[in-house]
This record gives C-alpha cells, sequence and structure tokens, in this order.
C-alpha cells in the first residue's frame, strides 16, 4: 500500500492531500520508507532533512484541517540538488571545498515549489559543481542508475534523474548548465525540462557558467513537470536575469498547455546531423520509431539542417570553463565552507585550500577557463567561443522558424558502465553533443522517454523549442508521451 504511493504522480498526490483523502505526513513516510529501502543501492540522496520534512508536512496537514487550500503541489516530496541552498540545510555541490556549508537563505526555486506546498525530503547527489556527465565526480562517491546499477545514471543532475526514476520522490530539482537535467532525465527514463533562460530564478543556485546555468524540473510525466513550472517561473527581483515572459505566469500555462496537447497539425524539426552522430544504433532506432509514432498521431516532420552541430561542444567548453574559473575563485577558505589546517600565510590558505577542496575535474575545468582567459589567448580562444556560441543560436533559431520544436535524441548513448569514461574527459564530454546547444542559445528543451534498448536501459528523446515557448514545448511533451504510450516499467523492485 504505502509503496504504491510512491508510484503516483505529483498530481494526483496533491490533489488527495488537498481534499483530506490522504495526510501530507502519510505521503512523506511512504516516500521516507521506499528511499531507505533503496538507498543503499542508488545512492541519490547526500542528505535526508527528516525533521524539517516532517515539519513541513504536519503543517501542511493542519491547513488542510483548517479548511486552507496549501497549493497545487501540497504535500507532494520533493528532492533538491545539492547545488541549491535551502536555508541551514548543508549545502555542498559534492564539493570537499563547501563541506559544512549552511547557506543563510534558500534558492527561489526551492522556496517557490514550497509555498506551493511541495515538501523537502532531502539533497541529491551531483557531479561536483555540476560539472560532468555521470555523477562520478561526486565528493560523495557515484549514483548508480537505478535500471542497472552497474551503470551511471548520467550527470550532472545523477541524484535528482535517479530519485525519480526509482520512486523515491515524484518531483525533484536540477540545474542545466550543457545538459545535466535532460541527459540524466534521458539515461534514467524520466521527464527533465530546461526552461529558457532567465525564465526560472537563479537565485541561490551555486554558479558554475552564469550565462548558461538554468533550474529546472525532473518528474514521470510531462503532466507532473509542468505542475512545478507552474509554480517556477517567473521574474525575480533577486536574479537580474531573471525575465519576463511574454506571457501571464499566474495564468498556470503549463498546466493548460498539457491539458490541451495534441500532435494534430504541428511540425517537428528532424536534425540529420544529430542522427548521424548517434553512436548507438539502439537509441538512433528508439528515437526513429517515436518519429513515426509522432507522424502516425497527426505531427508533420521535417528535415532541418544544423550546419553549427560542431561547433557547439567546442564553444561551450570555452565559455563554461571560462565562466567556471572567474565563478569558483569564490572558494578561498575565507569566506565559505572549509579551510586548510594551519596555513603558514595567506598564500598558503589560499592553495592548500582549493588544492585540498576541488577534485580533478574541477581543477581541469579551473585551469582550462584561466587559460582561455589569459592574455595573449584571450583572442584567439575565448572571443572565438564567443563566435561560435553566437553562430549555434543564429543556426538554432534559423532552423526553428518553420517548426514547432526540434526533436533527435538527447543523449547518442543509452547509460554507459561506471568508471567506463571517467579517465577519459574527450569521451565523457562527448555525450553533451546534443544538449549544449539549447544552453549556448538560452532556449528550452526538455527530454522525455522513448523507449528501452534490448538491455532495458531507457532512451531519451529531446524537443528544443523557441525563446519562451516553454508552455507549448511541454504540450508537445505531452502529445508525444500519449502518441507512445510506453508500457510503465518500474526499476528496483
Ligand atoms: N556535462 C556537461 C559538463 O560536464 C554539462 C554539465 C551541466 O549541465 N551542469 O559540463
Amino acid at each position: 500500500m504505502s509503496d504504491a504511493l510512491c508510484w503516483q504522480s505529483a498530481g494526483t498526490l496533491a490533489a488527495a492531500v488537498r481534499r483530506g483523502e490522504r495526510s501530507a505526513v502519510e505521503v512523506l513516510e511512504a516516500h521516507l520508507d521506499r528511499a531507505r529501502a533503496v538507498e543503499p543501492r542508488l545512492g541519490a540522496f547526500v542528505r535526508l532533512c527528516e525533521e524539517r520534512a516532517r515539519r513541513a508536512a504536519e503543517e501542511i496537514d493542519r491547513r488542510v484541517a483548517g479548511g486552507e487550500d496549501p497549493g497545487p503541489l501540497a504535500g507532494v516530496p520533493l528532492g533538491v540538488k545539492d547545488n541549491l541552498c535551502v536555508r541551514g540545510v548543508e549545502t555542498t555541490a559534492a564539493s570537499r571545498i563547501l563541506s559544512g556549508y549552511l547557506p543563510p537563505y534558500t534558492a527561489t526555486a526551492v522556496a517557490r515549489l514550497e509555498a506551493a506546498g511541495a515538501v523537502v525530503l532531502g539533497k541529491l547527489n551531483l557531479d561536483e559543481f555540476a560539472m560532468g556527465s555521470s555523477t562520478e565526480t561526486s565528493a560523495y562517491g557515484p549514483t548508480r542508475n537505478p535500471w542497472d546499477p552497474e551503470r551511471v545514471p548520467g550527470g550532472s543532475s545523477g541524484g535528482s534523474a535517479a530519485s525519480v526514476a526509482a520512486g523515491e520522490v515524484p518531483l525533484s530539482l536540477g540545474s542545466d548548465t550543457g545538459g545535466s537535467i535532460r541527459q540524466p532525465a534521458a539515461l534514467c527514463g524520466c521527464v527533465g525540462v530546461k526552461p529558457t533562460y532567465g525564465l526560472v530564478s537563479r537565485y541561490g543556485l551555486i554558479a558554475f557558467a552564469s550565462s548558461l546555468d538554468q533550474v529546472g524540473p525532473l518528474a514521470r510525466t510531462c503532466a507532473d513537470a509542468a505542475l512545478a513550472l507552474d509554480a517556477l517561473v517567473g521574474p525575480d527581483p533577486r536574479d537580474a536575469t531573471s525575465a519576463s515572459p511574454p506571457w501571464d505566469p499566474a495564468a498556470r500555462p503549463f498546466a493548460a498547455a498539457v491539458a490541451a496537447a495534441s500532435l494534430e497539425g504541428r511540425t517537428l524539426g528532424v536534425v540529420p546531423e544529430y542522427l548521424e552522430r548517434t553512436a548507438d544504433p539502439e537509441v538512433r532506432t528508439a528515437v526513429e520509431k517515436a518519429l513515426g509514432a509522432a507522424e502516425r498521431a497527426g505531427a508533420r516532420l521535417r528535415e532541418v539542417s544544423l550546419r553549427s552541430a560542431d561547433e557547439a561542444i567546442p564553444a561551450y567548453q570555452i565559455v563554461s570553463t571560462a565562466e567556471a574559473s572567474s565563478n569558483l575563485a569564490r572558494y578561498d577558505g575565507v569566506r565559505f565552507g572549509r579551510r586548510c589546517a594551519a596555513p603558514k600565510d595567506l598564500e598558503d590558505l589560499y592553495a592548500r585550500t582549493r588544492g585540498e577542496g576541488f577534485g580533478r575535474e574541477v581543477k581541469r575545468r579551473i585551469v582550462l577557463g584561466t587559460f582561455v582567459l589569459s592574455s595573449g589567448f584571450y583572442e584567439a580562444y575565448y572571443l572565438r567561443g564567443q563566435d561560435a556560441r553566437r553562430r549555434v543560436r543564429a543556426d538554432l533559431l534559423a532552423a526553428l522558424d518553420d517548426v514547432d520544436a526540434l526533436v533527435g535524441p538527447t543523449s547518442p548513448v543509452p547509460a554507459f558502465r561506471l568508471g567506463e569514461r571517467l579517465d577519459d574527459p574527450l569521451a565523457m564530454y562527448s555525450v553533451d553533443v546534443f544538449s549544449v546547444s539549447a544552453n549556448l542559445a538560452g532556449l528550452p528543451a526538455l527530454s522525455l522517454p522513448c523507449g528501452f534498448t534490448a538491455a532495458g536501459l531507457p532512451v531519451g528523446l529531446q524537443l528544443t523549442g523557441r525563446p519562451f515557448a516553454d508552455p507549448d514545448l511541454l504540450a508537445l511533451g505531452r502529445g508525444l508521451e500519449e502518441a507512445l504510450a510506453l508500457p510503465k516499467r518500474r526499476p528496483l523492485p
């Protein structure tokens, strides 16, 4: 019985709690039981905040008993990637350098979901500072893929995807700088949305590359992701890059779009360069089958070429590492988190705190980013990277002129084995080939499940849309879910 609660949608759970048919405490306890049962095999959470969650759930139940409506996410258990600050709850971005850091404020994205009634169950594992594609660079050790624990869940939001796929929470928050919401969603078989740049506040998100970072939801269905997005989007005076969309966020545009979803008469742009670069034939087959199902449901397919396809990864590497080297300069042993023992002088304090506190991948990015920004190399690398970024954006916007969304695989490969790519950075970076463009261009993109390989590994389909077409992108996702009608499967019994 209690396990069955863990496979209900966020929408169903919230409706039952709002009507007083289920208590938020009962919903919470069922999910905590499930987490205790699977965490030893999964490692999705870096910490649970049980006491805080119980207090929040009890408060929701009190409000329902008092005739109040706690909101559209009433009692919905929520997992939060550990690079989003929650006041008074240790937040580390999976880095030793932030161990013990207690944020004095809560990220806007978390606060908005809590204000809608969600209950934070705990903090989720990630690649250190969200740098990676496998959740293996975490200082806490890796998270495992719920469909095959010998494989990675993807990254960097591996904990966010694995926890949702394994039924520990119906909803989680992740961050996406170059694919970190969509790629783990694809590898774990759930839905992940990277909104248009600026649509969701970055306040309280530990910065990786500020011009690319976006916060977004992961869920098991597009309807649940839409429920979260209606609570998340909208301008925030605390984030100067937060944007006002050309529609009214208060009108719940995501729920409305998903409710009216249809593929009839919609045009999807199929990018041949993406299919050609899909290394795994089973991924390609699953995506082609999904395109067929979309056509049968009334969608038109049109081939659109992206000439910038090979520029995206180099542009992303230059821009993201440059911004990371600047953002990570603040971890100096003076202001945040951990400090080395017995420093001799200030220089020694900086060097040893950073030397001991950062892992290999983070150091590699800081060195690369410092190099591309250094005088003498700035023009040759950083400025050329920015030029390439502009070409990628122009290319994508032109391709989107004649179609409602671009469609293709989210990742060229399904979940790979733990350790397989860890010592080969270029092999690790290559799995981002289809995801980084949306960040470079600031466009909305989502991944949804579109099938399984013969070995039972999920395959993800990516949709990319025009700026602020986010509600319509969710509607297209919902339409594809209906057209595909995938059988419900559950990992980790
Ligand atoms: N995998 C990409 C990287 O390693 C993207 C990470 C992200 O989106 N945070 O940089």
